[in-house]
């Protein structure tokens, strides 16, 4: 009797021991936070209502859950307020990390206190977030580049650098709460600017600033709105040649409002009209001659860097970033990726797009 109550507590105590060991065959415990991987990443995205941040949003859900994260993924459809409290469950909830394409940058600074103080590391997606130091990296494009390139755009479609002209152009900005907005308008206007001021583009509204030409919250039917009162009180008896437009959404209500009053047919052509995103719409658009270009961000490239940063910041080690001048939030430069936009017009839709795998042929209606 003696000796098999010997065999037995040795054989309890091999298995008090290797339970002890835990999950992984490296002796380590599995993780404490009880999903049994490598934890919670929160997703804090700002509108379902424009396409990119949907594939952003899923995209990056993707790649972290195939890393063994799992993720929490929030929409706070444009409302600032949502977003600060999506944000806040994300922390209750026990997310390491926090992705957050912002709906206003400078609304986050409490909400990042909080992250802070629980431990929580944040990256900014796509779009800064200001006047907080609670901001661990940064993933973006080359915002600057994009309106470079819908401002050089305009100038070769209409030869200006040719010396032809004077043509009449019109201008619309982003979001004046989005601080890539600025940086697409200024941009653009570094190209744009010579020709205004030597007479070879005319804005005839005079409206050239950013607090004139901003389309709160990127909104379209803002923007088509706007454009019905600049084409009826500047417009009778002219032709408007160029809209410099940030983003599909925005490019969409300009052409509803322009084809409202018999732009596209018979002797009025449409004016060249910029984008951003190559949101399927504009490219059907761009392919039915509407739309003239678009700018594509490959949002699979920007959701795969936020993960690599959120991956290198979790672990301790340094992000690989390109820029750490550009990019003051007010209290720190944050360090960033920026990647390579590209311009697109019906010219390379099939090269960039259906080549790069973004888009089918069918989805394209090709
Ligand atoms: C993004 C653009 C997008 C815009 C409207 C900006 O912050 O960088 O890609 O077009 O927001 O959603």
């Amino acid at each position: 009797m003696k000796r098999y109550s010997v065999i037995l507590s040795l054989l309890l105590t091999m298995v008090i021991i290797l339970s002890a060991c835990g999950g992984d065959g490296n002796g380590n415990a599995s993780g404490g936070s009880g999903d049994g991987g490598k934890g919670k990443v929160g997703l804090a995205m700002p509108t379902k209502s424009s396409e990119r941040w949907v594939n952003d949003g899923n995209n990056m859900k993707k790649e972290f859950e195939k890393l063994g994260y799992t993720t929490d993924l929030q929409y706070a459809e444009d409302v600032v307020e949502n977003q600060v409290s999506q944000i806040e469950n994300m922390i209750t909830k026990g997310a390491k990390a926090i992705v957050i394409a912002s709906i206003d940058g400078e609304a986050l600074t409490d909400v990042l206190q909080k992250a802070h103080d629980a431990n929580v590391k944040v990256i900014a997606y796509d779009r800064l977030i200001k006047k907080s130091e609670y901001v661990d990296y940064y993933a973006t494009f080359d915002n600057f580049k994009v309106g470079v390139l819908q401002g050089s755009y305009i100038e070769e479609k209409l030869g200006l650098k040719d010396g032809k002209g004077p043509f009449n152009i019109e201008l619309f900005g982003g979001s004046p709460d989005d601080n890539n907005a600025y940086f697409f308008f200024d941009g653009a206007m570094s190209i744009l600017k010579k020709y205004i001021e030597s007479g070879k583009l005319v804005v005839r509204s005079n409206q050239m600033t950013m607090d004139q030409v901003a389309t709160l919250r990127w909104d379209g039917a803002a923007a088509q709105a706007r454009m019905d009162n600049l084409l009826s009180a500047n417009y009778a008896g002219e032709h408007l040649d160029a809209v410099l437009s940030p983003y599909d959404g925005i490019s969409i209500g300009i052409l509803s409002s322009l084809k409202g009053v018999g732009y596209g047919s018979g002797d009025k052509p449409l004016p060249v009209v910029t984008g951003q995103d190559a949101e399927l719409a504009s490219v059907k658009s761009i392919l039915a001659g509407e739309q003239t270009q678009t700018v594509f961000k490959d949002t699979r490239e920007l959701a795969k860097k936020a993960v690599q940063m959120t991956e290198s910041v979790l672990n301790g080690t340094e992000a690989e970033v390109n820029d750490t001048t550009t990019y003051d939030n007010g209290v720190k430069i944050v360090p960033s990726y920026l990647l390579e936009p590209v311009s697109v017009d019906a010219s390379n839709v099939d090269k960039v797009l259906v080549e790069g795998g973004y888009y089918t042929k069918e989805q394209l209606g090709q």
